[in-house]
């Protein structure tokens, strides 16, 4: 995976070094020698990485982190700061600052790489969020949530079977605000995604069980396959560290360990996570609206076609009655014209809570137009289909209709038509075309009442 990645350096020689290991890596490298010129390109080029130099003379790296991160066309840009080791006390500027990462120099090609590694499969994430975030399906509370939730702090979990180095990263991790359990501790792993764990540090020092199987048992484990793995690994065992890497571990920190490395990869990875989380409740909320009826909660039509094809043949393999009922408002539109709009929704909104108190678990209950319902009946046959639809009729007619906030009742009736499925040839369309036929039997003949077709 190559990055397009921009280098901030005020010293030529250490801006070409770097260049030249990136380069070696081919990457694409943009080259700022200073702060402002550091904000023009990161705003005119988009790079998706921005490695920061932080002393310089006049912008110095924290404020340029600083703006970076306060203007919404570059804030989501990975930034790492790249200190010398005389400056590590001031990581914490960097942090605050809001920056994703921290390097050493002189920059060791090993660090270097894992640190692109990992931010560039950060990215990826962050790029799908925001691109949904841009093509619509956005709520505005939702997204205000989500992004308070971002940097809530983090559930670690730490699997190390040293109990001396598994404690004091515990207690490191609990300093900086985390909550931190240790498998220890826990005595299992328990169920990381049901606990909503966001991060997993695994030692590869750990001689009990081949820690990096661990890892690859995470990351084919459809539950916990989200969760991101930070592996301690040993600065002398690249190897190793690799091979966590390609497992799928997103990111490694070395020992002995920096508390301000460790908060930076704590606070990135941990975002990585709830990010997968929030694009996956987008997903299932937008599969859920393609079915559901907003203003009642029913199934919509779509959703009814669907599963009435399903159940259709399966009633026709088992030899086993499907009945459907068609309801419809009796005079609704009076309800609209008398007292209003959003009485008449009221309306539609009780009378669904009733067509679903009044049948089965099993059956289907759909909102199919404006004030027009269906209930699917599986494994029914016609007379007990009439005598639920019966049942429903009663349920509208015997109490009334609070609506306004309860501020008048209503009194509303139903009218509504039976069918029962005929045999393999039967189709859709002409099963409701009955319950319909049925339906307007039922309004015809005087309303508030249940009529069937037989075939
Ligand atoms: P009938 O007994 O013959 O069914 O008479 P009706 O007045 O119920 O039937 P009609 O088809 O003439 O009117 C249906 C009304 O339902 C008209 C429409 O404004 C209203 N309606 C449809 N969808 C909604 C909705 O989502 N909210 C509200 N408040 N009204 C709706
Ligand atoms: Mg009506
Ligand atoms: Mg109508």
């Amino acid at each position: 995976m190559t990055a397009r990645i921009l280098i901030v350096d005020d010293i030529e020689a250490n801006r070409r070094l770097l260049q030249a290991k990136l380069e070696a890596q081919y990457h694409t490298v943009l080259l700022a020698e200073n702060g402002p010129q550091a904000l023009e390109m990161a705003s005119r080029e988009l790079p998706e990485i921005i490695l920061l130099d932080v002393m310089m003379p006049g912008m110095d790296g924290y404020e340029v982190c600083t703006r970076l991160k306060a203007d919404p066309a570059t804030s989501y840009i990975p930034v790492v700061m790249v200190t010398a080791l005389s400056e590590m006390e001031d990581r914490v500027k960097g942090l605050d600052a809001g920056a994703e990462d921290f390097l050493t120099k002189p920059v060791d090609d090993f660090l270097l790489n894992s640190r692109i590694t990992a931010l560039m499969r950060y990215n990826t994430v962050a790029a799908e969020l925001r691109q949904r975030e841009a093509s619509g399906l956005r709520s505005g509370a939702m997204e205000e949530a989500s992004r308070e939730e971002i940097d809530r702090p983090a559930r670690v979990f730490i699997v190390d079977d040293d109990p001396r180095s598994s404690t004091r990263l515990a207690s490191m991790l609990r300093a900086q605000g985390h909550k931190a359990t240790t498998l220890l501790e826990a005595g299992n792993m328990g169920d990381l995604a049901a606990e909503r764990v966001d991060v997993v540090i695994v030692s590869l020092f750990c001689r009990s069980f081949d820690p990096l199987k661990l890892c690859a048992h995470f990351k084919v484990n459809p539950v916990t396959r989200s969760i991101s793995v930070i592996v301690v690994c040993d600065p002398h065992d690249k190897a190793k560290a690799l091979r966590a890497l390609e497992i799928g571990a997103s990111d490694t920190i070395t020992v002995p360990l920096d508390k301000q490395e460790l908060a930076a990869r704590i606070r990135t990875q941990t975002r990585r996570t709830r990010y997968i989380d929030i694009l996956r409740q987008r997903v299932d909320r937008g599969l859920e609206l393609s079915v559901i009826d907003q203003l009642t909660g029913l199934h919509n039509r779509r959703y009814m076609n669907g599963q009435l094809e399903q159940l259709m043949q399966r009633s026709v393999r088992g030899g086993k009655p499907l009945s459907l009922m068609m309801t419809d408002i009796d005079h609704f539109k009076s309800v609209n014209d008398t007292h209003g709009h959003q009485a008449g929704d009221d309306v539609l909104r009780e009378i669904a809570k009733r067509l679903r108190a009044n049948v089965r678990p099993t059956d289907i209950v759909c909102r199919t137009g404006g004030e027009e319902f269906v209930v699917v009946m599986p494994d029914t046959p016609g007379d007990l289909a009439c005598a639920a639809a019966e049942r429903i009729r009663k349920s509208v007619a015997a109490e009334e209709f609070p609506v306004l906030g309860g501020s008048r009742n209503l009194r509303i009736t139903v009218s509504a038509g039976v069918s029962t499925l005929q045999g393999a040839t039967d189709t859709i369309d002409e099963l409701l075309h009955r319950a319909d036929t049925a339906l307007y039997q039922a309004k015809t003949g005087g309303r508030n009442r249940v009529e069937s077709i037989a075939a």
